[in-house]
Parts: structure tokens; C-alpha cells; sequence
């Protein structure tokens, strides 16, 4: 059977996507790092649409974690791949660059930029094997233009993009597409600490967008019909930047 692997699956976009995924008729693994809770809500609302849904807990940011949590996912499912995978997990630690500490700068690079490398590296494998497989990434508005006080983030996210581009190329022979998708402010955990009010003046449409309309574009990247479309990076920002 081919699954869905959704990093940070149990809040936000991940969430959304999960629940897209499955709406879609693909059995999902939802990762997640620390909240059990939040995690557990997801599998539910996906249990809850007649899909089959399994949770993986693992820190993104760390190798042996990601190793140990998918080996132990293939003993389980000697016949069943990961054909659609997400990098989604991502964290902020927002700070102008003159006061960044070493740990604001490397964990937020270790999240985003190594989860992708060691997740996608660990599940390519067999892609390329079956001649299939569809990868998005999650990069944002700020990797594409660059944001004040997010040189850790903006660098994490603009690395991420240009790692899509190559390894598009790389796999396009394989028959798997890796794309990114970039979105600017979404309704989130991510963003609850910030001044909507103000900011969604910064926006053409006017508001933030929904986790849901993150999931549409991430679902259809990961369909069938999207298999001319790799190397890409599609902006989702409501007509921002
Ligand atoms: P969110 O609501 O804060 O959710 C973050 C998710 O990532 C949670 O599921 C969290 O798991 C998981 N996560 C965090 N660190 C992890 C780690 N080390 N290993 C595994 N999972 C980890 O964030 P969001 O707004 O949905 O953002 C999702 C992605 O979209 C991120 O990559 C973010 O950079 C990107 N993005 C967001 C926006 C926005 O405006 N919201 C804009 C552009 C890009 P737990 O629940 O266990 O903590």
C-alpha cells in the first residue's frame, strides 16, 4: 500500500494537509515531535473520512531519531511505502541577526533544512525503486524574498528551495516530483504572535490565508495530474511579494 508521510502533521498546515491527503483516499503517517495531543486530534478527523491513518513521532532535527522511527515503521509494513512525503515541519526563532543566538540559528536550520535532507534522503530509496513519488516542501515567502528578523528562517527556507530545484532533476527520470511551496501568512500556532490586523494590510487579498488552502495546492502537487510539474516553487500569499 502507498502512504503519505506529513512532517509536523498534528497542528497547522501539516494538520490540513493530512486531512487533504486523506480526503484524497492515501493513508497518511502523521509526524509530529511533542504534542501527543494534537496529534492524536488529526489521526481522528483522518480515521474520521474512512482512511487509515498512523501516527510516527520523531524530531525532524535529528538523524538517529528519523532512522530509528522509519525502520521500525518498515519492519511493521514489509509491503507498504511512503509515496507522497511532506516535508512540513518548521519552526520560528525570530531575532534580527546582531543578537541571533547560536542555537535560534541552528535549530531552526537543523529542523526545516536537515528534516528534509535526512527524511527525504531515508524514503527515497524506495521512490526510485518503484518508480514513483511525489515530494513538497514547505518553504515559505520569506525564503523567496528574505524577512527582517528571520536571516535563520529566510536562510533555511531559501536553502530548501534551491535543494528542491536540484533534486528535481536528479529524480525526474524516476517519474518523482519534488516541489516547494512557498506560502506568506497563514492562520496558525506559527502565526498567532503576530499583529494580523496590521499585517494583512501587507496583503493584496486582504486577510491571512487558511491551513486548508496551503492543503489544496499541497494535495494537487501530490496528485497524479501534477506529474509534468517538478522543480517548482509555487507562492501561496494572496497576491503578496
Ligand atoms: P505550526 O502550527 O507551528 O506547526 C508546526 C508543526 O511542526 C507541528 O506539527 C509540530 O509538531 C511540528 N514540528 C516542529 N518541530 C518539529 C520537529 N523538530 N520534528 C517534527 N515535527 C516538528 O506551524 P505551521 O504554521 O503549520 O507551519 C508549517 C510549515 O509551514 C512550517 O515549515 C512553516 O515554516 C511553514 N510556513 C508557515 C507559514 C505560516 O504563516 N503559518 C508561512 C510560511 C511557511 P508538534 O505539534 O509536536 O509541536
Amino acid at each position: 500500500m502507498k502512504y503519505a508521510l506529513v512532517t509536523g502533521g498534528s497542528r497547522g498546515i501539516g494538520r490540513a494537509v493530512c486531512i487533504k491527503l486523506a480526503a484524497a483516499g492515501i493513508p497518511v503517517v502523521i509526524n509530529y515531535v511533542s504534542n501527543d495531543e494534537a496529534a492524536r486530534q488529526t489521526k481522528e478527523e483522518v480515521e474520521r473520512l474512512g482512511v487509515k491513518a498512523e501516527l510516527l513521532k520523531f524530531d525532524a532535527a535529528k538523524p538517529e531519531d528519523i532512522e530509528r522511527a522509519l525502520n521500525d515503521w518498515e519492519t511493521v509494513h514489509p509491503d507498504d511505502y511512503v509515496d507522497v512525503l511532506v516535508n512540513n515541519a518548521g519552526i520560528r526563532k525570530d531575532n534580527l541577526m546582531i543578537f541571533m543566538q547560536n542555537e535560534e540559528w541552528s535549530d531552526v536550520l537543523q529542523t526545516t533544512l536537515n528534516g528534509f535532507f535526512y527524511v527525504t534522503r531515508r524514503l527515497l530509496k524506495n521512490m526510485m525503486t518503484r518508480r514513483h513519488g511525489r515530494i513538497v516542501n514547505m518553504a515559505s515567502l520569506s525564503g523567496l524574498n528574505g524577512m527582517p528578523g528571520q536571516t535563520n528562517y529566510s536562510a533555511a527556507k531559501a536553502a530548501l528551495i534551491g535543494a528542491t530545484k536540484a533534486l528535481a532533476q536528479e529524480v525526474a527520470p524516476r517519474k518523482i516530483t519534488v516541489n516547494a511551496v512557498a506560502p506568506g501568512f497563514i492562520e496558525s500556532d506559527m502565526t498567532k504572535d503576530l499583529n494580523e490586523a496590521e499585517l494583512k494590510k501587507l496583503v493584496p487579498v486582504g486577510r491571512f490565508g487558511k491551513c486548508e488552502e496551503v492543503a489544496a495546492l499541497v494535495a494537487f502537487l501530490a496528485s497524479d495530474e501534477a506529474a509534468y510539474i517538478t522543480g517548482e516553487v509555487i507562492k501561496i500569499s494572496g497576491g503578496m511579494g
